[in-house]
């Protein structure tokens, strides 16, 4: 298990001058070894925030200015939308597009998702590329395993550490890499003046989590590959959404909360990317912006048949 260095305050050198780590709001020991790490892992400079939708609040307060149209990916990470709906007030407007096509020429900021939740549509990166745009892509349900997206044409990595990258349901966290030192710089600053910086457990369990990601995501992918195959093969499932890689699955049922309130071994709760599996209707969050009978299933590390039996059982 990884230390945990619980101060806030470090002591200023002999000549009273702060050395790199003075006050745990603008960085901590723990924190700055996680984002070595992960850092390592992305090719770029990583940050952490208190949660996933910090590290958004961040981005779109470092990058974002009154009048600024986002193009956010449709179908992604439903809380996205609520956020950049919510700054509408301070002049931010957004778009929905269609992330397997090409984004609207004239945003100022496109907001890709890979895989997106709960639609699990892949971005299109060769537009992208040659987007004048700020790209930003939320990494969260590929991980470094499955995407290194700054390799693919993003200026902006973030991820929701709080599921697969810490991977035990143990830890709120979120991070943001980027390849350009202005633009941590810029990140950074709005951090340390918004106090959204990670408590030092979060990052130790992100340490502990990065010992182990590589293993767990190609298990979590096989068993996630062999569950979707089933699952296209049983009469009560309608249609199945499994990009190829990682742990979610979305399939459609015509009775979802009778599903989901039927499995065991499967934890009837929100959130992804855990040991144990989760799966959840969608649909008591995001309304009609999604099918109706959509259920999102985060495969773990279970056994695959145990699961199976499991989701037989609910399927009926
Ligand atoms: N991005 C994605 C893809 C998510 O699934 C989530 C949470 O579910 C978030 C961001 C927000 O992360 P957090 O819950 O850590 O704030």
């Amino acid at each position: 298990m990884a230390a945990v260095d619980r101060s806030t305050i470090w002591p200023y050198d002999a000549q009273g001058e702060p050395g790199d780590f003075f006050y745990a709001r603008d960085a901590h020991p723990t924190g700055a070894e996680a984002e070595a790490r992960l850092g390592e892992l992305e090719g770029g400079d990583a940050l952490l925030y208190a949660s996933g939708m910090g590290a958004e609040t961040a981005v779109l307060l470092a990058f974002a200015r009154p009048g600024t149209t986002i193009a956010l990916a449709q179908g992604a990470y439903f809380g996205t939308s609520v956020l950049i709906g919510l700054l509408e007030p301070w002049g931010l407007r957004y778009v929905e597009y269609d992330q397997t096509e090409a984004p609207p020429p004239d945003a100022e900021i496109v907001w890709v998702e890979s895989p997106a939740n709960p639609t699990l549509t892949t971005p299109n990166w060769e537009p992208l590329r040659a987007h004048p745009g700020l790209v930003v892509c939320d990494a969260t349900a590929s991980t470094p395993v499955y995407l290194r997206a700054l390799d693919e044409g993003a200026d902006v990595v973030v991820h929701s550490a709080t599921k697969f990258l810490t991977g035990s349901h143990d830890a709120l966290l979120g991070a943001t890499v980027t390849r350009d030192p202005e633009k941590t710089a810029r990140l950074r600053l709005f951090r340390t003046n918004t106090g959204i910086t990670a408590s030092a457990y979060s990052a130790a369990s992100l340490l502990d989590g990065l010992d182990s990601l590589d293993e767990r995501m190609r298990r979590i992918t096989e068993s996630a590959t062999e569950i979707a195959r089933r699952l296209e093969a049983h009469p009560a499932v309608a249609l199945v959404r499994y990009p190829g890689f990682s742990g979610l699955i979305s399939f459609d049922v015509a009775d979802p909360r009778a599903v989901e309130t039927a499995t065991r071994l499967i934890t009837n709760a929100t959130s992804l990317g855990g040991v144990k599996s989760t799966m959840e209707s969608r649909h008591r969050w995001e309304g009609d912006r999604i099918p109706a009978g959509l259920l999102r299933l985060s495969v773990g590390l279970e056994d695959v048949d145990e699961l199976w039996a499991d989701l037989a059982n609910a399927l009926g």
